[in-house]
């Protein structure tokens, strides 16, 4: 039915071949580009003798527009799902523009010399995207990604108005590393160590990092210490419902990862600006990923469950009400699946997911949307087929 590209060979481009491959009637033809084709192939040969299925690979730099047009143009796909990093978000849409190739990401756009993210930058490709007739689905992931879809499947199914959402984030996993990232370890380091943001009555409340926190309960896991952070998907989410009074995001950190994480800021690790060493100029920030534990490789010895979800209340018919969704994924069976840990499946598999709803025309239209702009249902109904069961829960204390 359709032929895509990946671009991207870490963690979750690793998880993404994997479940594409599952899909092999609606992926008819698959191709997997990164900046080290070693690692395209090396995945390529694995999906290859787990399904059979055959998976092309290439060299590219995704920095540069001139060598994605070249390959766009070479293979042709349909859509590129881009799970490289934000850094390339922009130039594999302008290549996208250039060829006619629809788009899908996990991750919004953010600059190299500047740790912010937001959507303004991809949101401007809307009338583009548009006049080509070309559809790019933003933030695929889960947060973002499941977390902006089960919101809209709550505002459409379960409320007249959405009021309070605190999406809960609770990774209960052990690595059994003393300090390791669980993907890229400098877009992570960058997005928890920035000023936490929420948005209540119209406005947004900065606070410090990791200012507000509690201990919150997650299904089968117990309490946690949960934090509010900033998080993409918030952006989105009070443009798209505009009844939403309050809108938070809560990750839970460990002592451990917190201690940890304030030596590398007090050290200047975290800096991400170019210092001289040795008469040649690197990035902190670059170098430390470069001596952590790689976040794909983590798999093998992780164990315990993710559960990621969204606590909501509002009014139905004309009553307040409460309503929880989530889904809750093993580390183990993750690794036993695609060879990677869980919060790499937990963003491959809704990438995957969003592929096919572009794919079998359901969530196809010209423009540049996040997930909540589409029909949610369809995309619910392949979520737990395609490996991340979900559960509702309703009328219970959502402790928030
Ligand atoms: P990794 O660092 O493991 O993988 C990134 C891959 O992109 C690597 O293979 C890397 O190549 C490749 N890459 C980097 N720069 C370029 C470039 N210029 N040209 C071509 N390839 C490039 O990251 P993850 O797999 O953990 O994360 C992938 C994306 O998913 C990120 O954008 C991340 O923010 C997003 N994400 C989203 C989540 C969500 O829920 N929405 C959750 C987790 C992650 P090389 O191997 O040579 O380094």
């Amino acid at each position: 039915m359709g032929k895509v590209l990946i671009i991207g060979a870490g963690g979750v481009g690793t998880v993404v071949v994997h479940k594409v491959a599952q899909n092999h009637a609606v992926f008819t033809e698959i191709m997997l580009a990164s900046r080290t084709k070693s690692k395209c192939d090396v995945i390529a040969a694995d999906v290859k003798q787990r399904y059979g299925v055959n998976v092309a690979t290439a060299q590219v730099d995704a920095d540069n527009v001139a060598e994605l047009i070249a390959l766009f143009n070479d293979y042709k796909p349909e859509l590129v799902i881009n799970v490289a990093l934000p850094y390339q978000d922009l130039t594999i849409m302008d290549a996208c523009l250039a060829t006619g190739v629809n788009y899908l990401d996990t991750a919004n756009y953010e600059p190299k010399d500047e740790a912010h993210f937001e959507y303004s930058w991809q949101w401007a490709y809307q009338q583009r995207f548009k006049d080509a007739g070309l559809t790019a689905i933003l933030g695929c992931g889960f947060d973002p990604g499941v977390t902006s879809v089960f919101t809209a499947y709550a505002a459409k199914h379960h409320f007249d108005e959405i009021q309070y959402l605190d999406i809960v984030d609770c990774n209960a996993g052990d690595h059994h590393k003393a300090f390791a990232t669980n993907f890229n370890p400098e877009i992570n380091i960058r997005e928890v160590t920035q000023k936490g943001k929420y948005w209540e009555n119209g406005q947004w409340v900065e606070t410090e990092p990791h200012e507000i926190h509690k201990p919150l309960n997650y299904p089968e896991i117990g309490p946690k210490e949960s934090y509010v952070i900033y998080h993409e998907e918030l952006e989105s989410l009070v443009k798209n419902f505009p009844t939403l009074k309050r809108a938070r995001f809560w990750m839970t950190f460990g002592q451990e990862y917190l201690t940890h994480l304030r030596v590398i800021q007090n050290i200047g690790m975290a800096r991400i600006d170019e210092v001289e060493y040795n008469g040649v100029k690197i990035v902190p920030i670059q170098f430390l990923k470069a001596v952590l534990p790689n976040p794909g490789d983590l798999g093998e010895n992780y164990t315990g469950w993710t559960s990621i979800g969204c606590r909501i209340s509002g009014i139905k018919d004309g009553k307040q009400k409460s309503y929880y969704i989530y889904n809750n994924c093993s580390h183990e069976a993750a690794f036993k699946e695609t060879g990677t840990q869980g919060v790499s499946y937990t963003t491959g598999v809704p990438a995957t997911i969003g592929a096919l709803m572009f794919m079998t025309g359901q969530w196809r239209q010209p423009g540049v949307f996040n997930v909540e702009e589409f029909n949610p249902d369809p995309f619910l109904e392949q979520l737990g087929k395609q490996g991340l069961p979900w559960v509702e829960l309703t009328d219970i204390d959502l402790e928030l």
